[in-house]
């Protein structure tokens, strides 16, 4: 007989549970709240423009991989990929920039440039950076559920003991002077959703990631690997229900055996929840959840975000597809997110223009382009706030990449703190799930199981391995591996 299983939400964790579930012989349902299936990836199309609405750096293509060929499968049987060179910008004023190239003999060039010796250093860094990744993501990733701090000793980790009492920040800046090339080293880890001086140097993984794998993009944009893992999911007998909005998980002798579906009641054996930690945790009675209250005001969330996506109706200069405005202080701006949490006085900020790459998903001689301000959670969000930051960032980038664009937008819609808590109960608005620091790595993370109520498991960006979608895609399939195994 098959054993039934419903997953809530259609994130990236959850799309890729469903694939190994189905793989290993349950009977797989998806619901998802909203009426495109994603998650935080969704894509949207408007006036011709194609928007992904989420994430868009493509990085660690192994992990992906890795997940095709589980299936038999490869990226390339559903979408092209390409190595986007320059890989990005960062902008530092005025007509200063440093473009990092697609290689990393060619990023070695740019760094001597800045700062005399800086290339040796940075051969001897990404080195380590790439020992790190081959025990972190080779050997590690699929092998901790987070149950034991004994999933993260071996003897590699042993003889690296000290990168875990270190930070990055203090590692990077111990090697180089020239504070460009600091704040281009130490923007990896933001993905992790932390700050470097917080964020163990172990982590500078994320730096072999970036220089050392490189930066690709899918020619439709991120919305292809939804697709191709919705695809791979179909072909096993994966059901995806859209707007079905899950408003209870049942019980019964604290055992889960159902959930509320648009007010009807859809009985299963296990229920898995890839929607945010802490809104599932309301889906149950309260003596039925594990983390109180106080547990989740402690903990360090990554940030939420303001994001705008624009269509300009002209092609724009002086930019790449992707772009890091770093031409003001990276530490107020960091403090104004996990330190004093405010509106930051000189935001920092990101942009990315698609149609520079895939050239389709604009209208012809047009550009589309999205702009995110990284945020601290939970802060007050109101349309005037919004049109504040919108105008601060166009300026910017106008006088930056010197033209001018503010009168050349034809499509404008904005994403904030309130939209995230609205379209994905997001607990007070975050981004990228919990951030990825010492004391909230592996075992110290929400756990995949649930310790009170039996066959009720969670996954996704708030639970293990963290923030990012390579972890999100990995945290699926360790979810469905230890569900496989309380069932065997
Ligand atoms: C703006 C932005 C930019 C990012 N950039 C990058 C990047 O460049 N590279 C990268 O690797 N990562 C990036 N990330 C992070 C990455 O997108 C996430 O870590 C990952 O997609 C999270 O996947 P998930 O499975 O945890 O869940 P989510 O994507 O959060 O999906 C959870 C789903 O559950 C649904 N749901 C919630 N409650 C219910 C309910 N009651 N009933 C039914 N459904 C429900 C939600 O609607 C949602 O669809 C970015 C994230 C954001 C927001």
């Amino acid at each position: 007989m098959k054993k039934t299983i419903s997953i809530i939400g259609s994130g990236f964790s959850s799309l890729s549970a469903a694939c190994y579930l189905a793989k290993a012989g349950y009977d797989v349902s998806v619901f998802e709240k909203n009426s495109e299936l994603g998650g935080r990836a969704r894509q949207f199309k408007e006036k011709g423009f194609t928007f992904d609405m989420g994430p868009s750096w493509y990085w660690m293509p192994d992990v992906f991989e890795k997940f095709f060929n589980d299936f038999d499968k490869k990226s390339s049987d559903f979408y092209n990929l390409k190595k986007l060179n320059p890989a990005y910008h960062v902008y530092f004023g005025n007509d200063d920039y440093i473009a990092i190239p697609d290689k990393l003999e060619k990023i070695c060039d740019v760094f001597e440039k800045e700062e005399e010796g800086s290339s040796i250093e940075l051969l001897k860094f990404i080195n380590m950076a790439k020992e790190n990744y081959k025990i972190a993501v080779t050997d590690m990733l699929y092998k901790m559920p987070g149950n034991s701090p004994l999933e993260l000793i071996s003897l590699d980790t042993i003889k690296r003991i000290g990168h875990f009492f270190t930070n990055i920040k203090k590692q990077v800046h111990k090697r180089f002077k020239n504070p460009k090339l600091r704040s281009i080293l130490e923007f990896p880890v933001l993905f992790l959703g932390a700050e470097s001086s917080n964020t163990p140097a172990f982590y500078n993984f994320m730096n072999y990631a970036d220089f050392g794998l490189g930066t690709w993009q899918p020619n439709n944009g991120f919305y292809d690997v939804v697709k191709a893992m919705i695809s791979i999911g179909e072909s096993l007998g994966v059901k995806y229900y859209n707007k079905s909005n899950v408003s209870q998980i049942i019980t019964k002798n604290n055992s889960a055996i159902g959930i509320m579906v648009n007010d009807k009641i859809i009985n299963s054996k296990y229920i898995l929840s890839g929607a945010d930690y802490n809104h599932t945790e309301k889906l149950l009675q309260k003596s039925e959840r594990q983390y109180s209250k106080e547990y989740w005001s402690s903990k360090k969330l990554a940030p939420s975000s303001l994001l705008f996506y624009l269509g300009f109706n002209k092609k724009l200069k002086n930019l790449t597809h992707h772009n890091l405005f770093f031409d003001t202080d990276f530490n107020l701006h960091s403090k104004e997110i996990y330190k004093d949490p405010k509106w930051p006085s000189k935001p920092l900020f990101y942009a990315n223009f698609t149609s520079m790459t895939n050239s389709h998903t604009a209208p012809e001689g047009c550009e589309n382009g999205f702009i995110l301000i990284p945020i601290a959670p939970g802060l007050e969000d109101t349309q005037n706030l919004r049109e504040k930051y919108f105008d601060i960032v166009i300026d910017r980038i106008e006088k930056i990449t010197n033209q001018e664009i503010k009168n050349n937008v034809i499509y404008k819609k904005s994403f904030c703190v309130n939209d995230f808590i609205n379209e994905y109960n997001s607990y007070k608005g975050n981004a990228y799930g919990l951030a990825n620091t010492l004391l909230q790595t592996s075992f110290l993370r929400p756990k995949l199981k649930s310790s009170k109520v039996n066959n009720l498991f969670f996954t996704g960006q708030l639970t293990v391995p963290g923030p990012g979608v390579p972890p999100s895609i990995v945290s699926g399939e360790l979810v469905a591996d230890l569900i496989n195994k309380s069932n065997p």
